[in-house]
């Protein structure tokens, strides 16, 4: 049995309690050494046998995971963040799937929810931004032209961009075509991990903020004005809105 496990994004106590346990029962691991946090595999037991993916090719992770099911032995793929989110695990599971071997996954945080937090940022504000589009730049990977950050951009949602770090300018260019200038923007580089650091700029100046952080890696763009100061209270919480939960207050008027 193969268990693709979602890490969290960085801060080892942000593994799910499943994520943890399963790391403490497999007999292999095989963990994505560019991102996942290392102390993760402190959990792991003294007989378990990591590997590094970072040095290997989807072969050879597959051969190894291989070799471990016909000995009958438990295999976790370590994922940073949540396996769904850029995490090309389809690719794994088709390979899993032609030589019949069975796997689940087990979620994690993803980085674009650590990043919130370290900001004590909501992405969805009442009157503001209601919807939050996770994309990227263009890389190796392409992007279908249907997905361009500048036709999102013209939606002027919360957007997060990843794996876009040093690609400052064309971020800056696509995001203007929708976004104003001055709308609020940040750079989260390695949230929740001890050298985390945030760095806010707006839409105008995120080139210029990004060149000068020497951030290249590791980082996440979010952009939209719910960066910004405005606070609107959500109906959810008002006096006079009346929820399966709680009754309305006698003499507010219903919104
Ligand atoms: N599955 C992961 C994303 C993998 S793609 C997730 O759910 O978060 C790798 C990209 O994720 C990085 O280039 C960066 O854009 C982002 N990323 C991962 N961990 C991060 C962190 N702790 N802080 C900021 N960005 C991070």
């Amino acid at each position: 049995m193969v268990h693709f496990v979602g890490a969290g994004p960085g801060a080892p106590d942000l593994i799910t309690v499943r994520g943890k346990k399963l790391i403490e029962e497999a007999d292999v691991i095989i963990y994505a050494g560019s991102l996942v946090n290392p102390q993760l595999l402190a959990y792991a037991g003294p007989s378990c046998e990591i590997h590094n993916s970072a040095y290997m090719t989807l072969e050879e992770t597959t051969a190894v995971i291989r070799k471990a099911e016909s000995e009958g032995k438990m295999t976790v793929r370590l994922h940073t963040g949540d396996p769904s989110i850029y995490g090309a695990i389809a690719e794994q599971m088709h390979e899993l799937d032609l030589q019949g071997i069975r796997y689940d996954v087990c979620p994690g945080v993803s980085s674009f929810v650590a990043a919130a937090a370290v900001m004590n940022q909501e992405y969805t504000k009442p009157g503001i931004s209601q919807s939050v589009i996770i994309t990227r730049a263009a890389g190796r990977t392409p992007v279908p032209e249907a997905e361009s950050i500048g036709s999102f951009a013209a939606h002027q949602a919360t957007m997060v961009l990843f794996l876009s770090a040093g690609k400052w300018m064309e971020c800056r260019e696509q995001l203007l075509t929708g976004y104003a200038e001055d709308t609020p923007a940040a750079i989260v580089y390695k949230a929740t991990w001890e050298d985390e650091r945030i760095i806010r700029c707006t839409v105008g100046s995120l080139a210029e903020a990004g060149e000068a952080s020497g951030i290249t890696g590791t980082a996440l763009i979010m952009v939209g004005a719910v960066l910004g100061e405005e606070a609107p209270k959500s109906k959810l919480y008002d006096a006079g809105f009346e929820t399966g939960f709680r009754k309305a207050h006698a003499g507010k008027d219903q919104r």
